[in-house]
């Protein structure tokens, strides 16, 4: 039997990034999927990052992770979501060729020597001594590994529902794995059901996009990854139409058919995500809702109709959208549908995404009860990276919640868990100031450097940049500038003009004025940026926002640097918590359950008060 360091089971997007951090690092990977032509399958619509998310994918950029460099490479679209609010709600967002993004994700991982592959599903995991030992897969096959990463997605026990129809399968048109949910269960794991569900696919031919509203890429596109990726030259438009009264009449006839209505589904589902029916029900006052039309390629007549996601009976699906605008005469290339899956409580992993049952095996991506590409590509490549540590007996790699939204992402599925399905949003994170999509290379590259992921030239490249950004804010700090100098532009800007010298940072402060309008009117400071040879725009960004918001970092960091105190205090791994009777029993109950690595973590369990965490702080002599 060969023996691999590491064995990922599952190439979606989780799977795609642990297999590939943990063979950056070193590890001999075997990566085992149902299907090699769908690896990094987009299941639902074809567009990676938004809000918070794409804060997520920026993040794994910067740890040398490869979804960034895949989104620039395949993206349709671009465009940069709340650049008019401040830089701290900034969040890229493309739109993905479908078909490219699997391929170039193949690619990527086919060129790595340390990768091998294998096509197969896995049933059962072998334990020795609480330890993983191997797994088993349905050919009959047994693989031994050191260590192993489970990112199955939606495909445990996946059932799937279309109106009264109902059938087993992990996507439309591939099948469920059956056995694996149990060889876990033998060996002590609960798991709970969760439910999601995709939109109708329209053929393009049929659409009449003129009467829907055109919604173009940015003139300026910008890029996920960090490193040279091409820039987008060329984009694809996406389209918003509304239903109306009719639309909504129309599925309502459906509802008494509906596998929610009827209590088929039993599983949770996304509430910020809800299928058309549930909007309707939900949001009855409410005559139209947006849909938007995206295109699946560059090459492809297909299009994803983003916010009609439905599990109603097709028939009631299709006519229903042809009382759509831009959709009378269309033709369907299939019809929504929901999906169940098994999905195992996440307060049963550490921090390092690690169990705490079986030593050796890690759980990453939707079976950990999340939903989204970046969530669980964000997963994966944590799993990836602390799986090839456990092996080398190497200190695991947790990021805190004010470095990164990755922290706080694991961080709330381990320390408070999450009964419906997990998506990021910028409102879970305390430090938003922090953690933006622009600075994600400077909060995370030197760590992943550190640990041999992210590459030298990741490293120097952002060692130079932030160089620049240091320099061009000392000059900018130690500039005056004259009324003369500045008085035109402030003018022009609709801001109050001078009377004497004022530092070119203080200028800079003034909403109005931007630091590119300085380098293109201000001799001394274009002087200034032209000897100073490239200054990018992501440069000019990064210079501006440190400087507009430099009080609100500030604050924010201090913030952050006085809880991490808390942080710092560790909890023992197998302390008894029901012996210590000053607690609440709530607390008892969830910290024993939880086992909480840090009084922070405990701090932020739902349940356990600020009283309790009195408690343990004298508790443990502090
Ligand atoms: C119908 C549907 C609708 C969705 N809607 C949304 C949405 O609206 N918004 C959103 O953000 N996200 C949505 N998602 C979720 C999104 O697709 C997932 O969150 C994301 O793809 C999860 O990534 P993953 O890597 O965990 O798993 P997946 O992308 O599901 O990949 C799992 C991979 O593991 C393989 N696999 C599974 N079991 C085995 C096994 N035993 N042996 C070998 N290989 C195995 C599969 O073949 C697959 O390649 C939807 C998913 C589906 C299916």
């Amino acid at each position: 039997m060969k023996e691999y360091d590491i064995i990922v089971v599952g190439a979606g997007h989780a799977g795609c990034e642990a297999a590939n951090a943990a063979a950056n690092l070193g590890s001999r990977v075997l990566l085992i999927t149902m299907n090699m032509l769908n690896m990094a399958q987009m299941s639902c619509n074809p567009s990676i990052g938004g809000i918070a998310k794409g804060q997520i994918i920026r993040e794994i950029d910067a740890l040398g992770g490869y979804s960034g460099i895949i989104t620039d490479r395949t993206m349709i679209q671009f465009r940069m979501l709340n650049h008019s609010k401040g830089p701290a709600m900034w969040s890229p967002r493309a739109q993905n060729d479908r078909v490219l993004f699997s391929m170039e994700w193949r690619k990527m991982l086919e060129s790595n020597r340390n990768i091998d592959f294998w096509q197969d599903t896995v049933s059962g995991i072998i334990v020795k001594g609480k330890k993983i030992y191997g797994l088993k897969t349905g050919l009959g096959k047994t693989f031994r590994c050191k260590s192993a990463i489970l990112a199955n997605g939606t495909f445990l026990n996946g059932i799937i529902h279309i109106g009264e129809k109902s059938f087993s399968g992990g996507r439309i048109g591939e099948r469920a794995e059956k056995d694996l949910t149990n060889s876990l269960i033998k060996h002590g794991f609960i798991y709970q059901r969760m439910k999601t569900g995709t939109p109708v696919r329209a053929d393009g031919r049929t659409l009449n996009f003129d009467r829907m509203e055109e919604q173009t890429g940015d003139v300026n596109p910008g890029r996920f990854s960090y490193t040279e990726t091409p820039k987008l030259s060329n984009q694809k438009s996406c389209f918003l139409t509304y239903t109306n009264s009719i639309v909504h009449e129309i599925l309502k006839t459906g509802f008494d058919k509906s596998p929610m209505y009827t209590g088929r589904i039993k599983g949770r589902g996304p509430r910020y995500c809800p299928s058309i029916e549930d909007k309707i029900d939900r949001f009855s006052a409410k005559e139209r809702h947006q849909l938007f039309i995206e295109p699946e390629g560059w090459n492809t007549i297909e299009y994803y109709v983003n916010g009609f996601s439905s599990s109603l009976p097709e028939e009631i699906q299709f006519k229903a959208l042809r009382k759509v605008v831009g959709f009378e005469k269309a033709k369907f290339f299939r019809p929504g549908y929901a999906i169940e899956y098994d999905y195992f409580p996440p307060h049963q992993l550490n921090l390092n995404l690690e169990t705490k049952i079986i030593e050796g095996l890690f759980f990453a991506g939707q079976i950990n009860g999340t939903t989204g590409y970046e969530e669980a590509a964000a997963q994966g490549i944590i799993a990836g990276i602390n799986a090839h540590l456990k092996i080398n007996n190497k200190p695991e790699f947790i990021l805190k919640r004010s470095e990164a939204y990755i922290g706080v992402l694991i961080d709330d599925l381990v320390t408070k868990g999450t009964e419906e399905p997990y998506r990021m949003f910028t409102s879970r994170a305390e430090y938003r100031i922090l953690l933006r999509q622009d600075n994600a290379d400077l909060r995370l590259t030197q760590k992943s450097y550190s640990l041999g992921l992210a590459t030298k030239s990741r490293y120097d490249r952002m060692i130079e940049k932030y160089k620049k950004v240091s320099d061009f804010i000392t000059l900018l700090k130690a500039t005056n500038l004259s009324p003369e100098d500045v008085n035109v532009i402030l003018e022009q800007k609709g801001t109050n003009k001078i009377s004497q010298k004022q530092k070119a940072a203080t200028i800079l402060l003034r909403p109005q004025i931007s630091l590119k309008e300085m380098i293109n009117e201000i001799s001394s400071i274009k002087q200034y940026a032209q000897i100073s040879g490239d200054i990018s725009e992501e440069i000019i960004d990064e210079i501006e926002i440190q400087i507009k918001y430099e009080n609100y970092i500030e604050k924010e960091q201090e913030l952050a640097n006085k809880l991490v105190a808390l942080e710092n205090i560790p909890l023992k791994a197998e302390f008894d918590y029901m012996k210590i009777k000053s607690l609440s029993y709530e607390a008892r109950e969830k910290l024993d359950k939880i086992k909480p690595k840090t009084l922070g973590q405990a701090g932020r369990i739902s349940g356990v008060s600020p009283a309790d965490i009195s408690v343990l702080l004298v508790h443990f002599g502090r």
